[in-house]
């Protein structure tokens, strides 16, 4: 069988063991592991990198440490609005949403759009309707409320002090409160076919309808397999400015980069130039991996059926 792999983040920025309680670590570190054990059983018994993804996803989604479905940030009007995506290397077949509320897995109503609906992105009160219609499990707002979240969004939600507001001191301030606990994951299955995920709260006090990278095909999200799957992390709109996720696959496409230089290219160059704060995890359809951010830390991890596997949160 040809090797497999799977990799997950839960996000980047200042992520610092001073600010951190071992209980806390200890939470943090067990959600990564739950998440890659459920994506790499998938990938044990044979499953697609597709399922694979979507699996560990849920597990992240449904653990209210991260900032993805369950224990999403709130919005300035104090509410969750939920962005995801999932792309499949093999046929370039993606599936978005964005916006949408009440949906527990958002990840799943991503890939229902990727699979079953003739488009790749819907958005707000169409996509929860198309939830509603293809069977895809709501629950009520208080499923997603979590007291950290909601006290974080109290402290700023009579500001204008949100994740746009591109002043250095705003974004540092935000990212010290850990607000990007974007949750994603990619993986290369045993018959080498890639594919990435990515579901996000998006940022604390978004307002207007705000989007980030996550959702956006090319940004936050890629896979192809002759190239990389990724899953991004960070602020949303410099990624997108960017078009983090593609620039990687098209380093490796056109320039004959290997993984590992085209995302240390685009995270620790090409970012940082237009303080794109924060990482992204990504494979190749030969199973290798990379683990890259420019922020203090990012919550992620690995595991390959040569055995290895790694889990961290800080640097080194
Ligand atoms: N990239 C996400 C966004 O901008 C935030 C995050 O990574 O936590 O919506």
């Amino acid at each position: 069988m040809h090797p497999f792999s799977i990799a997950v983040h839960g996000g980047a920025g200042t992520i610092l063991k001073e600010d951190m309680t071992p209980e806390l670590e200890k939470a943090y570190l067990q959600g990564l592991q739950d998440a890659l054990n459920a994506g790499y059983a998938v990938l044990e018994e044979g499953g697609t990198a597709v399922n694979a993804v979507k699996a560990a996803c849920v597990i992240l989604e449904d653990n209210l440490l991260f900032n993805a479905g369950r224990g999403s940030v709130f919005t300035k009007k104090g509410v969750q609005e939920m962005d995801a995506a999932i792309m499949d290397g093999k046929n370039l077949a993606a599936g978005s949403v964005a916006g949408v509320r009440n949906v527990r897995n958002p990840i799943e109503l991503a890939t229902e759009v990727m699979l079953n609906s003739n488009h790749v992105f819907l958005s707000g009160k169409g996509a929860n309707d198309f939830a509603i219609k293809q069977g895809i499990k709501l629950e009520p707002d208080e499923f997603f409320f979590s007291q950290f979240r909601y006290d974080q969004w109290k402290s700023i939600r009579d500001s204008d002090n949100y994740s746009l507001d591109h002043t250095h001191q705003g974004l540092e301030e935000l990212m010290r409160d850990k607000k990007f606990g974007t949750i994603g994951a990619v993986a290369c299955d045993g018959e080498g076919n890639i594919a990435a995920a990515t579901s996000t709260g998006g940022m604390t006090n978004k307002k207007y309808g705000r989007i980030g990278d996550s959702p956006l095909i090319g940004c936050g999200t890629y896979a192809n397999n002759s190239t990389c799957a990724i899953s991004c992390t960070g602020h949303g709109e410099p990624f997108i400015r960017a078009v983090a996720a593609h620039d990687v696959s098209c380093l490796m496409e056109y320039k004959g980069l290997t993984l590992q230089q085209a995302i240390n290219e685009v995270v620790n160059v090409k970012l940082l130039k237009i303080d794109g704060e924060g990482g992204m995890i990504g494979v190749d359809a030969n199973g290798n991996i990379a683990l890259i951010f420019n922020s203090a830390g990012m919550y992620r991890g690995m595991k390959n059926s040569k055995g290895e596997e790694f889990i961290g949160i800080y640097k080194d």
